[in-house]
């Protein structure tokens, strides 16, 4: 008896100790300070993009008491801009800032992260990624690039993009030379529009000189701070093309699984709050910015006639299509993606669509 109770001390005794070491190895990890870097796909000082950023990092430090310092850094200035994916991906760093489909040649199925044309705005974007299927599938897609997604930014529903020569009906687009990426490249292209790939750096000159006809770069706000207003008279809406693209935060997922859990949490939380707080700012900022180029400016704001929206719409689903032919993992994104967006569009028809035409 006495024998027993001593053994089964002994073993509650050994339980406990062992719990106990485990309790210091974890107090340990808790403890640990981690100094990580995060490069960005962004020129330094790019307004809302860069901000949003900083934001971040200053709400980890804040919210970890320092324990968690990530050092931000703009495309360029540690890793060029386009490198981001492949510098978290393969661990040189631990963070990154970009859009997924900036990597459509690496995975074409990130696209429907960020946007594709005629696809949903930012609502239904983050209905999808949070509520539905959409971040689940995203991590799905991003693991075998050893990568770990957060959606943290989005523009907004962007502008159509400013011409030379006002656009009146589908055949005015025929040779039409025009900067706009992606697949809002490769659906234009198939109504005689020349697309050109651009950085933002060269778009005014370019716009300017008439070395290109039109340019799409993002909406009001970052248009003015270019001052393609001075290049191009007519201002084109809606961005059918970009309707509402969400931005990523990556980690690496090495990276990752060495964080505490609170620290884990600490990063989900602060990127979320910047997702809202970049589509937030975009909002108030182009409110300000369109009526700077309407009043002093005196643009040309006019709408994409039907028949060019009609066109690009049935283009769009024609080129998604030939895309899903492609690849596996697109075509199982797209599915999913679409099925979101089939039901959220229906939903938007009798809530945000229907409000915004009565809206004064
Ligand atoms: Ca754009």
């Amino acid at each position: 008896m006495r024998r027993r109770s001593f053994l089964k001390r002994l073993g509650l005794g050994s339980l406990a100790l062992g719990g106990t070491l485990a309790t210091v190895e974890t107090a340990q990890a808790a403890d640990q300070r981690f100094n990580w870097k995060l490069v960005t796909a962004w020129q330094p000082n790019f307004p809302v993009f860069m901000d949003g950023v900083n934001r971040f990092a200053q709400d980890v430090k804040r919210m970890s008491r320092g324990q968690l310092n990530i050092l931000v850094f703009a495309g360029g200035e540690l890793v060029p801009a386009l490198q981001t994916f492949d510098a978290v991906s393969q661990g040189t760093v631990e963070m990154g800032h970009g859009a997924a489909y900036y990597w459509a040649g690496k995975e074409p199925a990130a696209q429907f992260f960020t946007a594709v044309p005629f696809g949903m705005n930012a609502q239904g974007m983050n209905a999808w990624l949070y509520a539905g299927d959409g971040l689940k599938l995203w991590r799905e897609v991003y693991a075998r690039h050893h990568l770990i997604p957060l959606p943290m930014g989005n523009t907004g529903v962007q502008m159509g993009g400013w011409f030379r020569k006002p656009i009146r009906s589908l055949a005015d687009l025929k040779g039409v030379k025009m900067r706009i990426p992606g697949l809002g490249g490769k659906v234009i292209a198939k109504t005689g529009v020349n697309p050109v790939l651009l950085p933002g750096g060269e778009i005014y000159t370019a716009l300017e000189r008439g070395t290109i006809d039109a340019a799409e770069w993002v909406g009001p706000y970052h248009d003015l701070r270019l001052g393609l207003h001075r290049a191009a008279k007519y201002y084109y809406y809606p961005g059918w093309h970009e309707p509402g693209p969400a931005l990523e935060l990556i980690i690496n997922d090495k990276a990752w699984k060495s964080l505490p859990v609170h620290l884990q949490a600490i990063v989900e939380n602060a990127a979320a709050a910047n997702n809202l707080w970049m589509l937030a700012e975009f909002e108030a900022k182009n409110v300000e910015a369109l009526q700077t180029l309407q009043q002093e400016h005196k643009i040309n704001l006019l709408e994409f006639p039907a028949d060019v929206i009609e066109t690009l719409r049935r283009l769009t689903k024609q080129t998604l299509d030939e895309e899903a032919a492609k690849d596996a993992t697109f075509r199982k994104v797209y599915a999913a993606y679409q099925q979101f967006s089939t039901r959220d569009v229906a939903w938007h028809g009798v809530s945000e669509s229907a409000y915004a035409r009565i809206m004064k």
